[in-house]
């Protein structure tokens, strides 16, 4: 017979969910008894006269537990506790036994079959509640656990995948970093060394492992390490990328140029420092050939001296120079006498190497600070700095000497040149001080002086000469 009992519940006011107990007895008197007390209690109660009624309650019902009578028709107490076992549906509901049977295989067996307890019957009102209750809040903390045991899980799962993803990225970033032709460090932002990734590190300054936590400061060249560190601060306070060009000596040997693109990493937590990334890519082919086509942009391409348009920026920053600080600068304009003869007479590229020649000689003639350039044909032009008048002529006239003495190889043997030079300073006349184009036209003035005055020799401008020209 099946006893099937709806619940009403008078002592569960609070809304909370009702804990249902299936009771199974065959003894109508027993189940009767356990539902009043459980029902007293505030549970709901569900009931079965056998096993096999209480398998089938419980799969349909899913009651929060089951009060199970052990000696019972049909299905005994043990097997349908089994069953309830092996159901994964079922098998977390918590048996307790209540029987008569008392002996110590009894309750073995029960605790085999699956129980969680054992209550012998005859039994008290207060001992069964008791145990209801421990294995219910024991049931409700093993749900706990397991609730948590899931988040956990999935939580392990998010992360295992993040971590995944980020390996992935790290490999994909160190693939990326260790393909790339170039230096990368990052640093603090007091320029201390945090990583270096260098596949070409003899392209270092020094090793990766003596570098490392060791600042910028104490390892680079003194100017060389103010420009990075001005850089570096310039990245942190701007937020911007910066770009630097620098050289330094590299473990290779001899001086690498390098250009050092310096990008700030964020924002730094509180306490933490600022950090930036610095990529350095070796660019010293780029500058080579840069400082080539600039030097072949202000070379003469027959005897590599300067060109008349570089010499003359040079030569009008050096007036600026001598103007504002009051110091003497003269200019000499140099002429090879009668040289289409010697073209004519010799051949043109004999004309062309005595060119040459005349020019390095008057190279090594020259003080670091003078200035030569062709100033066309076979007419040479010369600044000194810190050179008057006087001393432009003497400077001169040794020239002239020289270059007269020299014996130049021809077909028909050696033979020599003489010059005619005109000079010019900027010594003031009337408190004027020329400006450049002045100050050249005084010293062809003056060239033209020394050729109509028998060539071979040096005239120094004077005020006369203006007026001649004039006339
Ligand atoms: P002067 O004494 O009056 O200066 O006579 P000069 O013959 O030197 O002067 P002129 O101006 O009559 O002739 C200059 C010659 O310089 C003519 C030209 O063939 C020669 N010349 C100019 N540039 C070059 C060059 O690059 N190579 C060679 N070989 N000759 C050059
Ligand atoms: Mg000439
Ligand atoms: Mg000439």
């Amino acid at each position: 017979m099946l006893y099937i009992i709806v619940y009403v519940d008078n002592n569960n006011m609070s809304g909370a969910k009702k804990e249902i107990i299936l009771v199974v007895d065959d003894a109508p008197v027993n189940v009767t008894l356990l539902k009043r007390i459980l029902e007293n209690a505030g549970y709901g109660v569900l009931m079965a006269g056998d096993g096999r009624q209480a398998v089938e309650i419980t799969i349909e019902s899913d009651p929060d537990m089951v009060l199970m009578d052990i000696d019972m028709p049909l299905l005994d107490g043990y097997s349908a506790c089994r069953q309830l076992k092996e159901n994964d549906k079922t098998s977390a509901i918590p048996v307790i036994f209540i029987s008569a049977l008392d002996s110590e295989e009894d309750k073995v067996q029960a605790f085999r079959s699956g129980g969680v307890d054992y209550i012998s019957k005859p039994f008290y009102m207060d001992e069964v509640l008791a145990r209801v209750k421990i294995h219910l809040t024991i049931r409700d903390l093993n749900k706990q656990l397991e609730d948590t045991n899931r988040i956990l899980e999935t939580r392990l799962e998010e992360l295992t995948h993040s971590q995944e993803q980020l390996r992935d990225k790290e490999s994909k970033l160190t693939a990326f970093v260790s393909a790339l032709p170039n230096l990368s460090f990052v640093y603090d932002e007091d320029g201390r060394y945090l990583e270096i990734l260098a596949n070409e590190t003899s392209l270092l300054l020094y090793r990766p492992e003596d570098m490392k936590g060791r600042l910028i400061d104490e390892l680079m060249p003194m100017l060389e390490a103010k420009k990075m560190m001005d850089a570096i601060h310039q990245a942190i306070t701007t937020g911007q990328t910066q770009v630097i060009e620098y050289k330094i000596p590299v473990l290779s040997g001899g001086e690498h140029w390098f250009e050092g693109r310096i990008a700030p990493m964020g924002q730094a937590q509180a306490g933490e420092k600022n950090k930036v990334v610095f990529i350095a890519t070796e660019i010293t082919e780029r500058i080579k050939l840069y400082q080539e086509v600039q030097n072949l942009a202000c070379q003469d391409p027959l005897t590599s001296c300067f060109n008349r348009r570089h010499f003359m920026n040079l030569a009008s920053q050096e007036l600026v120079r001598a103007t504002r600080y009051g110091k003497h600068l003269s200019m000499l304009m140099l002429d090879i006498d009668h040289f289409k003869v010697f073209n004519d007479t010799y051949g043109h590229p004999a004309g062309d190497r005595l060119l040459c020649e005349l020019v390095r000689l008057c190279q090594s003639r020259l003080r670091g600070s003078d200035v030569l350039g062709r100033y066309g044909g076979e007419e040479f032009i010369f600044l000194l700095p810190e050179i008057n008048g006087e001393q432009a002529i003497k400077a001169g006239d040794r020239l002239r000497v020289e270059i007269a003495k020299l014996a130049f190889e021809t077909s028909s043997g050696q033979q020599s040149v003489t010059v005619s030079i005109g000079a010019a300073s900027n010594e003031q006349e009337g408190g004027q001080t020329p400006d450049l184009e002045t100050l050249i036209r005084r010293a062809d003035q003056a060239l033209y002086a020394a050729k109509t005055g028998g060539r071979n020799c040096v005239r120094l401008w004077t005020p006369g000469m203006d007026e001649q020209e004039r006339k």
